[in-house]
């Protein structure tokens, strides 16, 4: 299962992923899942690192709508939000790095297995 990365490279897709997985897959904020994007808890452009302490999943709606507003701030209009970032982002990745890999690479297996059966249909 790979979902859509909006073209942001600035990070691994396999870190991404495991941050994801991290998070339980849900925005950390409003515990929606559509359009996932990973948030700066101390925004980059303030000296906030790519680290996956600082990085949290957050829907793109959450992600924009909380704009420069300190995470904590913003926090405090979902029921339970700040106390899933503290939890959340206090946990190693590490052991789901590998995992993340697996579905990646079982993800393009996938695309390209379908790639070559359209082509064998075609032929
Ligand atoms: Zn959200």
């Amino acid at each position: 299962m790979c979902r859509e990365w909006y073209g942001m490279n600035w990070i691994r897709k396999c870190l991404r992923l495991a941050i994801h997985m991290r998070d339980h897959g849900r925005c950390v904020y409003c515990e929606g899942s559509d359009k996932l994007t990973l948030d700066h808890l101390r925004p980059a452009s303030k000296g906030g690192s790519n680290k996956p302490r600082n990085l949290v999943t957050a829907c793109l709606s959450c992600n924009s709508s909380r704009g420069d507003t300190p995470w904590w701030e913003y926090a405090d209009k979902w029921p339970g939000a700040a106390g899933r970032i503290q939890r959340f982002r206090r946990r190693s990745v590490k052991h789901l790095r590998p995992l993340a890999r697996v579905a990646l690479e079982q993800a393009n297996n996938n695309v390209r297995s379908a790639l070559d059966s359209s082509a064998q249909e075609q032929a």
